[in-house]
């Protein structure tokens, strides 16, 4: 078993709906244990401004799946919950991103790990730092660290 932490975000079709509905999805993935649960938080859309405010979370897994399986396990949630692609970083019901795998760092076609935009992003950095504040990236950089080139002062956080 080895720890991954997945990043949740939806802006369409009741987001907090299919925020939760994906961590139930969660909890049942195969060779795997759901851990820990971030709150819910808000977050402004990355790229085009003209669609809503996104729900987020994080999580964190235990699992025995290698990373391309459950980079296709999250693939197979996001399509339950009829995820469509139009345009690059626009509106979705539901998207799952791997962020970290154990303490791994992968880069091929389908995958890069720790997600390429981790350490730009409120949204992720502050539920990782509310699950695990003494996180450090495979790089040997704490997590508290890219809190100077990201601050999370904006994050609203709407649920426990
Ligand atoms: P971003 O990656 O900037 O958050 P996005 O989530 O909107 O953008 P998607 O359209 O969901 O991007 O995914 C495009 C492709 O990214 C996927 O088909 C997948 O193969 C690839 N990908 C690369 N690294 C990862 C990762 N760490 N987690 C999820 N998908 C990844
Ligand atoms: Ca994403
Ligand atoms: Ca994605």
């Amino acid at each position: 078993m080895v720890n991954a932490f997945i990043g949740l975000g939806s802006n369409l079709d009741n987001p907090k709906g299919h925020v939760r509905q994906a961590l139930e999805d969660l909890k049942q993935l195969p060779q795997s244990q759901l851990l820990l649960a971030s709150k819910l938080y808000l977050s402004k859309p990355v790229g085009p401004q003209d669609q809503d405010d996104f729900v987020n979370a994080v999580v964190l897994l235990a699992t025995e799946l290698e990373p391309l399986a459950l980079l296709d396990e999250l693939q197979s949630i996001e399509q339950q919950h009829q995820r469509v692609r139009e345009r690059h970083w626009g509106p979705r019901t539901l998207d799952l991103d791997l962020l970290l795998f154990a303490d791994q760092t992968i880069r091929n076609s389908r995958l890069t790990v720790p997600h390429a935009e981790l350490s730009r992003r409120d949204f992720v950095i502050g539920p990782l730092l509310e699950l695990c504040p003494e996180l450090v990236l495979p790089n040997g950089t704490p997590l508290q660290q890219l809190l100077q080139q990201c601050p999370i002062d904006g994050l609203i956080c709407i649920e426990a």
